[in-house]
């Protein structure tokens, strides 16, 4: 049995899966002292080529932890949220971003395009190697008392104080936890890819991020890279009804990738043709949880939560989990464990609840097929107007604030 590097007293930390969030939460933690033990599958952290949009929410926090100029060097700053009819391309809402400074104005901190290979260097630049395992597949866990004791693929045994599980939506320690299988196939699918911008002639506005909308489908982008030289983008559509592949991707046949966009405006068809599409990606979320931990095994991001990607919040709210979790600890969580995990519980459920539910509204607020009729496809066109007035409160959570109100109550009380 290895052990861990620890000074006496502190809990031995160990966090399942080196994602967004596990690798957040080392650096969080490690910015208050704690030793923190990372153990993730791969044997080398290579994201595959696909994007993510940071809001206010996690750009806060990620330049607290001091990888502002970093991440800045990596990332486009959209100019608008733009929302347009997939067909004819007429715009429906938009929004400034980076335009006036608008969305800095109002969030304090930026929006932010990148991708995720760089999101993932710039993080684990920052963590430089320090407690992270590579190869290290969990393949049990178990209690013994009032320790937990981990089983690796590659037969290393640890024991630890605390199990965070950042081991994403297909999750082991939250099967430990629940004592099922949570993850649901959420009945849409997507393909997804980076392009260049250059391949890309007839696409307006394209600094902006923009939702094109249709009966049954509907696509999103936005320009990532220091640059703004690419474009992200991730077109869902409706089905299939099952997923049958056990993985996320299902081969699809030659000039499926067009399936759900015949007819839409050159914009998104170049997009979708501009390179060789030959996957397709399942959208799976996690059902609700009732509980996020049992004995000292504790969930974080994905596992606990994870959501249909429309409004761009699941790495969002890993972030914030991850600051979360830190923040407890530091504030003399990890004295009293079973306390801190009951408080991580109760101040991050409701939130992320409300946010996964909003996720699939606005999955048929996106599909709204024409025969729903012109006044419901006005009503959809006026929240889209509204968004900004609906949705604000997702970006400007600010969780290190949070946490401060918990934690003077968890000393008060
Ligand atoms: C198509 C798509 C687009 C998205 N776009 C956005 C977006 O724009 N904005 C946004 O905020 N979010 C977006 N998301 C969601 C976001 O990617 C996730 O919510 C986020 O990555 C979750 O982070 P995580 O750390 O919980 O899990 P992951 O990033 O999935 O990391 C989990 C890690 O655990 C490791 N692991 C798994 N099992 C084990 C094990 N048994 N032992 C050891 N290691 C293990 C994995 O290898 C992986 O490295 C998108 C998701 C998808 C699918």
């Amino acid at each position: 049995m290895t052990s861990f590097h620890q000074s006496p007293g502190a809990p031995r930390i160990a966090v399942i899966g080196g994602g967004i969030g596990g690798l957040t939460l080392a650096l969080a933690l490690r910015r208050h002292g704690f030793s923190v033990a990372v153990y993730e599958q791969a044997a080398e952290l290579a994201e595959i080529g696909a994007a993510v949009a940071l809001s206010a929410n996690a750009t806060r926090e990620l330049e607290r932890l001091g990888l502002g100029p970093a991440l800045a060097a990596v990332s486009t700053e959209p100019t608008e949220l733009i929302y347009r009819d997939g067909r004819s391309g007429a715009r429906v809402a938009a929004h400034p971003v980076r335009t006036g400074g608008a969305y800095r104005a109002r969030f304090g901190a930026p929006y932010y395009g990148v991708h995720r290979a760089d999101l993932q260097t710039v993080l684990s630049g920052a963590l430089a190697g320090e407690g992270l395992h590579l190869g290290h597949r969990l393949a049990a866990l178990d209690q013994v008392g009032d320790a937990m004791a981990l089983t690796f693929a590659n037969g290393v045994a640890v024991e630890a104080d605390l199990v965070i599980g950042g081991d994403g939506v297909r999750s082991l320690v939250r099967r430990w936890i629940t004592g099922g299988e949570a993850v649901r196939y959420s009945g849409t699918s997507a393909i997804r890819g980076v392009v260049p911008m250059g391949l890309l002639p007839s696409l307006p506005d394209p600094e902006a991020i923009q939702f094109w909308m249709g009966p049954d489908a509907h696509l999103l982008h936005y320009a990532i890279g220091g640059e703004a030289d690419s474009v992200n983008f991730f077109a869902v559509v409706e089905g299939p009804q099952t997923w049958t592949s056990e993985r996320w991707l299902a081969p699809i046949a030659p000039g499926g990738h067009r399936a759900g966009f015949a007819g839409w405006h050159p914009a998104v068809t170049e997009m979708l043709d501009a390179l060789p599409q030959t996957q397709r990606w399942g959208l799976f979320v996690t059902d609700p949880l009732r509980r996020w931990h049992r004995g000292r095994a504790v969930l974080m991001g994905d596992s606990a939560h994870a959501m249909l990607p429309h409004h761009g919040q699941g790495a969002n709210t890993t972030i914030e989990d991850a600051i979360t979790l830190a923040e407890l600890l530091a504030a003399g969580g990890a004295r009293d464990l079973d306390r801190m995990m009951a408080r991580y519980q109760a101040l991050r459920q409701a939130r992320t609840r409300t946010i996964q539910r909003s996720a699939w509204a606005t999955n048929r607020l996106l599909h709204l097929p024409d025969a729903a009729g012109a006044t419901a496809l006005a009503r959809r066109d006026a929240r889209m107007t509204r968004f900004p007035e609906d949705f604000g409160w997702i970006h400007a959570f600010d969780a290190r604030a949070t946490v401060d109100r918990a934690a003077a109550e968890m000393r008060a009380a």
